[in-house]
């Protein structure tokens, strides 16, 4: 949450947890002259993370972990229900995928180098770790607060697969293909990743209330591979997840000398359920003031006015007022690529969002805005 949990002065650093958030701080103060401690929940814990892969578009990055790209593509396509795809050239822009666990062995090396062991053990208190002086910087999930307009959740299932016929196009990332079933107070669509002509992580994702059952998601992941075009398949990994997106604020720790911070403070984007590059942002800053020997106060994740937009979009997808499908297509056919990606990472203007808003169905838009200004009557 902006501006909370200030906290420490002139001290170390005790970080909890070396998830994307964790791992990206303590990369930051490795070796930089902060005394740091990080600890990690232990592998079979059952309080670790699983692994996953993090996407991140813009110039260059994401953060100081450009090394650590395994694939990237210098084109996006997105495929409406109906009519031609749109695909956009990234120009110096690319889309970029990192795995967690290239993340956790570079951040491990980095902090051995720097004399810094990994603890491992759960952390239930994070009271129990402070040292006067000290900041705790506690990444360890929290339970989602339901005091938001709207929750929705981005649930999904992927496979890295190896298709029996050459069915990808390498240099293009498929943000979102429509050619599923919709669900009502939703949207679902396929995501491929490709790394060869054979190779790709493919998805099957939905923003809806509710989550599938396995059958479910394999079901619909079988059917997008056909419908797409992709075919039979060899499954060679998978990846599953559920990323609550979700206006709602994230209050900070209750307990004085601890900052929450990560998907537990709020750094995921409501609209996208993409925290990566936040966190980043996040992270330059948080370094920046423990190496001042400044008191550790989190940056906002995202501006306020793109927190109201998503606001905005959420529950018009919630209620049902808004296509979920014809609403992302329309948005990337009517506006230059750099300009929507650029909205959905945090970066634009007021002039862009204002260009991206008139550039959204006024219907649904209109009725979700003068549902919370006009008083309901009974
Ligand atoms: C499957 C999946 C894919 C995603 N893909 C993207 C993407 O492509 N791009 C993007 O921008 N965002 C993505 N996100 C959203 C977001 O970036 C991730 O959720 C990200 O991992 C959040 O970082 P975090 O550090 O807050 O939490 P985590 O990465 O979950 O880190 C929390 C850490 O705390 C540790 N921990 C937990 N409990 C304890 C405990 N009791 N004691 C000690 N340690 C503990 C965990 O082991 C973990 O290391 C994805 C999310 C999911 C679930």
């Amino acid at each position: 949450m902006a501006g909370s949990g200030a906290s420490g002065g002139r001290g170390g650093v005790v970080v909890v947890g070396l998830g994307a958030a964790g791992a990206s701080l303590a990369w930051r103060l490795a070796g930089s002259g902060v005394p740091l401690r990080v600890v990690e929940a232990p592998a079979g814990s059952g309080r670790r993370t699983q692994s996953r892969t993090w996407c991140t578009w813009g110039a260059a990055g994401p953060g100081p972990f450009g090394h650590l790209v395994s694939a990237q593509w210098p084109r996006v396509r997105l495929v409406p229900e109906r009519g031609d795809d749109v695909v956009a050239h990234l120009g110096g822009w690319r889309y970029r995928m990192l795995s967690s666990e290239d993340l956790d062995v570079a951040v491990r090396e980095r902090l051995r180098a720097a004399g810094t062991a990994v603890e491992e053990f759960v952390v239930d208190d994070p009271a129990d770790l402070r040292e006067p002086g000290w900041t705790v910087v506690d990444t360890r999930p929290v339970p989602v607060p339901r005091t938001g307009r709207t929750l929705l959740l981005q649930h999904f299932l992927g496979w890295r697969v190896r298709a029996a016929r050459p069915a990808f196009d390498a240099s293009t990332a498929t943000l979102m293909d429509f050619r599923v079933p919709q669900p009502a107070g939703g949207v679902a669509f396929g995501y491929v990743l490709p790394t060869s002509a054979h190779e790709a992580l493919v998805e099957y994702t939905q923003f809806s209330s509710a989550v599938l059952t396995r059958e479910e998601y394999e079901r619909e992941l079988r059917d997008y591979l056909q419908r797409s075009g992709i075919g039979e398949v060899q499954v060679l990994g998978e990846e599953q997840g559920v990323i609550p997106m979700t206006d709602a604020e994230f209050g900070p720790s209750p307990v004085a000398g601890v900052l929450r911070w990560g998907a537990a403070s709020g750094s995921v984007r409501p609209s996208t359920g993409y925290a990566f590059s936040a966190l980043q942002r996040q992270a330059d800053v948080l370094a920046e003031r423990a190496r001042a020997g400044a008191p550790l106060v989190l940056p906002p994740a995202h501006r306020r006015r793109h927190l109201l937009m998503d606001s905005l979009v959420l529950e018009a997808l919630a209620r049902g007022r808004l296509d979920g499908a014809g609403f992302f297509a329309g948005l990337f056919a009517r506006n230059p690529v750099h300009r929507v990606l650029g909205f959905l990472d945090g970066g634009t203007g007021p002039a862009d969002d204002l260009r991206l808003m008139a550039s959204s169905p006024r219907g649904p838009m209109l009725r979700t805005v003068l549902g919370r200004v006009v008083p309901v009557r009974r």
